[in-house]
């Protein structure tokens, strides 16, 4: 295993990190994780090097902090760190903080956590998060030791990134990035700036939730065919990850010892700066290709805003895109009510047609919003 020093706090955290949110399950059902098989996997993890297990409040409706507790038994604790999460949703005072973390410390009955996340990290979650004083919450679970470094994961544009990342000595951030997101949410501006700031990164969905490497359009499997190296769709967006010096840990959400022998394998191999400028191209002509696939041609500028009834324009029609790009209604499904507040999203339209007439795109926006309501809302 190869390992890095998550920025300025200077732990030699592996490349690869186990996430607990996809750990195996029984009769199909998320809340019952097979407690056998998620201690062999994580257990086998530690033993192949994997120091880093990255977990949350919500993961498995509690279990997965259960589970890890167990499969730290017996000397594993000391082997790894733990990332946990504040369910940010959640928080609507300052105690309540205090009381999930206890909780959390409960479950993974350790105590400290080495890593402590503020979960999902976007507009509305932080500006009640800043008002409820989290922040002096994190330096008070420092100073107590419950926890010992500060983090949040993040899901937001990037200017909120850069405004969270400037208002607290944070020693890490967790955010989407992958081959295709690098302009996505924070995306690799926020990627650097974080880095400059000496603030340690952990990528999550290096895959798109698999979806990069399970439903592969046919014009994007041709250029990965016909590349000269020979690599996996998985190898190639791990390298990718690896390749750069601002990344420490990419984690990886593995359900099977299969997924972790893979993932372990492509991992000796993950030192920076090796991909040549060929590789580098195709990865460039995938990317391309995906964007190409996009049914709108919205360019993201948000002329068309703001909209008298609320509804985010353009970050509706970014989530009807990825369904066409990735071919995955499902995850896009879920990123829309996950990331639009109920009053941003299409339905909420009244046909007033203000937008239309600034969209230097010609976007037709009235008709556009019911494509994007009949496919997700329905
Ligand atoms: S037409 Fe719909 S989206 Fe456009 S400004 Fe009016 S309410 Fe908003
Ligand atoms: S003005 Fe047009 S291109 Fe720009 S965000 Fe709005 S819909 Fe998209």
């Amino acid at each position: 295993m190869l390992y890095r020093k998550l920025g300025s706090t200077g732990e030699k955290v592996s490349i690869l990190g186990l996430g607990c949110m996809r750990l195996p399950i029984m009769k199909g059902q998320y809340n019952k994780v097979d407690k056998d098989s998620a201690v062999s996997l994580i257990q086998k993890a530690i033993d192949s090097g994997v120091n880093y297990l990255d977990t949350a409040y919500s993961y498995h409706n509690g279990q997965s902090e259960t589970v890890i507790a167990e499969a730290l038994k017996g000397g594993y604790r000391e082997k790894v760190f733990i990332a946990d999460k504040l369910p940010s949703w959640l928080i609507q005072k300052r105690t309540d903080m205090d009381q999930y973390l206890e909780k959390q410390l409960e479950r993974l009955q350790t105590k400290q956590i080495d890593f402590y996340l503020l979960h999902s990290v976007k507009e509305d979650y932080w500006s009640n998060l800043e008002s409820l004083e989290v922040l002096e919450f994190l330096d008070e679970a420092v100073k107590d030791g419950r926890i010992k470094y500060t983090g949040f994961s993040f899901h937001g544009e990037i200017e909120l990134f850069f405004d969270v990342i400037d208002s607290y000595k944070w020693d890490m951030c967790q955010v989407q990035y992958n081959f295709v997101d690098d302009n996505y949410q924070a995306g690799k501006e926020g990627i650097r700036y974080a880095s400059s700031q000496g603030v340690g990164l952990v990528i999550m969905e290096p895959l798109r939730g698999g979806t990069l490497v399970k439903k592969i359009p046919p014009e994007v499997q041709e250029i990965w065919n016909e590349a000269d190296v020979k690599r996996s769709p998985v190898e190639w967006a791990l390298r990718y990850l690896w390749d750069q010096e601002e990344v420490d840990v990419v984690l990886s959400g593995m359900t099977t010892l299969e997924d972790l022998d893979e993932n372990l394998g492509i991992a000796e191999q993950g030192l920076t700066n090796t991909l040549t400028s060929t590789e580098k191209e195709i990865i460039k002509e995938v990317r391309l290709t995906y964007k190409g696939r996009k049914e709108i041609d919205c360019t993201q500028c948000g002329y068309c805003m703001p909209c008298p009834s609320g509804i985010n324009i353009p970050a509706n029609f970014e989530q009807l895109n990825h369904a066409y790009m990735f071919q995955d209604v499902k995850n896009s499904r879920m990123n829309y009510y996950m990331l639009l507040k109920e009053g941003e999203r299409a339905s909420n339209c009244t046909e007033c047609g203000d937008c239309e007439k600034l969209c230097p795109q010609m976007v037709t926006i009235q008709k556009t919003l019911k494509k994007v309501s009949e496919t997700f809302e329905k």
